[in-house]
């Protein structure tokens, strides 16, 4: 873990402390299941929709820092937006993360999203980055199928 340390930026850190929307949502429309068997995290993600946009959301598991940071932080971003602001929110975080949309100005617009940037030089962490993600996409298009990022 040593080698990451320059990743646990402050933000991460006090997400994996205290993340938001943690808790288990009984009366959910929708909820998935990820885990990332690399690492062993494992989360469950819940969604509330008001028609096309996601009035609630919430998420429980257990994993390490960065899968539980990522999945607060996503929480956060995805409240109150619709299902077309999550699928181009999850591109522009995904591309950041694996490097792909790396340069100048490619964070802009992810907000505290951004923080992930660097995870680009871990591989195996982009998984854990994207994890909470992965769940809410499924959540959204099916509602049951656990999803894996293996
Ligand atoms: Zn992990």
């Amino acid at each position: 873990m040593t080698e990451l340390s320059a990743l646990y930026q402050d933000v991460i850190l006090e997400h994996n402390r205290s993340p938001r929307n943690f808790r288990r949502m009984d009366d959910a429309d929708r909820h998935a299941e990820g885990r990332n068997p690399l690492c062993g995290d494992q989360l469950t993600v819940w969604l509330k929709l008001d028609g096309d946009v996601i009035a609630d959301v919430s998420f429980e598991g257990s994993g390490c820092a960065i899968s539980k940071a990522s999945a607060s932080l996503m929480t956060a971003a995805v409240k109150g937006k619709t299902r077309a602001d999550v699928a181009r929110l999850f591109e522009r975080f995904h591309g950041v993360v694996t490097g792909r949309a790396a340069g100048e100005g490619q964070s802009d617009g992810l907000g505290k999203l951004a923080v992930f940037s660097g995870i680009s030089a871990f591989p195996v962490r982009v998984k854990c980055a994207t994890l909470s993600w992965h769940a809410l996409k499924a959540a959204l298009e099916s509602g049951a199928e656990p999803v894996s990022t293996e």
